[in-house]
């Protein structure tokens, strides 16, 4: 139970680093959260948020934070079963990817002006989303107008893709699996997760908790930056693979549509940095573990949807040209 415990507190909280061997007690781990919280607060503090009402806010938010570390911020996954700890309300999920969605399209080149397009990426997801673990929040699927070869996801159910990635997907399962392996990110809660770990807890609460914005380093654009940056670790990114596989083979798509786009995103790596590796694993055992779990789950996939032609002609001859952004 205390290794559970821990377990889920290092995946929440992101005190790994703090956390050298693995004999460490329990009390030493959430001691050290402690620290990692009060330290935010007094980092906070010397550069630049000396504003007395926001010091008080953040501190407030803070003590108030921590009776649920340890006690209530419990949320099971739904994809993997596993108790962990969340501090957040799936309603704050979907808060927090509302205010931030506009500012990320903002800043990755607007929405492609295409609504054929966007409606075509749109029903897959939703397609994609009804049979997942989670189907009940409101999905939102959207084409931006930037060059970047990636995807990302914001809690809630918001997902993005960045024109470069369309430009290098050939059929509607590819598409099915990028948008699949995003949509477990957020049923897992992945995204909350790893902005609470790599941003701070305590200013990801704020963000979940105010209807303005603070001032100072935190602001909505900044913060938007630094999701736009954000990493998940191997196991969330294992998880997500597994279960984007699952879903999109449920929903009716050649699961092999999986393995040919990180495949092609392998090859494409080898002449230029591929963005959507920069925030993930690298391509080599994700490749097995598909391929092994197609083989012994999905023997028979020769009647699932492939969609070279749909794809060809609401995605690819609806793109802008490359140079429009
Ligand atoms: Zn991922």
């Amino acid at each position: 139970m205390a290794l559970l415990l821990r377990q889920a507190a290092d995946k929440s909280l992101g005190i790994r680093a703090f956390r050298g061997s693995s004999d460490k007690t329990l009390a030493q781990t959430y001691f050290f959260s402690l620290l990692c919280g009060i330290s935010r607060f007094y980092n906070g503090y010397w550069f630049g948020f000396q504003e007395e009402s926001f010091m008080r806010k953040r501190l407030t938010l803070l003590i108030l934070a921590l009776p649920f570390y340890f006690f209530i911020g419990c949320a099971t996954n739904p994809i993997t079963g596993q108790q962990e700890l969340m501090l957040f309300s799936l309603q704050q999920d979907v808060e927090i990817g509302r205010k931030y969605a506009p500012e990320l399209e903002k800043q990755l080149g607007g929405r492609i002006a295409n609504q054929t397009l966007q409606n075509y990426i749109d029903s897959v997801g939703r397609r994609i989303a009804a049979v997942s673990h989670n189907p009940n929040f409101e999905y939102h699927f959207v084409a931006l107008n930037h060059e970047s070869i990636n995807a990302f996801a914001l809690p809630g159910g918001y997902v993005f893709l960045a024109r470069g990635m369309l430009e290098k997907l050939k059929t509607e399962a590819q598409l099915a699996a990028i948008l699949a392996h995003e949509i477990a990110h957020i049923v897992a809660r992945d995204t909350m997760n790893a902005m609470s770990n790599q941003m701070g807890i305590d200013i990801l609460f704020s963000a979940a908790t105010s209807e303005s914005t603070p001032t100072g380093v935190t602001t909505v654009a900044n913060l938007t930056n630094q999701i736009i940056g954000l990493s998940y670790s191997r196991e969330d990114e294992k998880t997500a693979d597994l279960a984007g596989l699952d879903y999109m083979t449920w929903a009716g798509y050649n699961p092999y549509g999986m393995v040919d786009t990180i495949r092609m995103l392998q090859r494409l790596q080898e002449s230029r940095p591929i963005e959507f590796f920069s925030t993930h694993p690298s391509p080599e055992n994700r490749l097995g573990y598909l391929t092994q779990k197609i083989q012994t789950q999905y023997p028979n996939v020769t009647t699932l949807k492939v969609g070279k032609q749909d794809y060809n002609t609401y995605v690819l001859q609806n793109l802008p040209p490359a140079d429009s952004d």
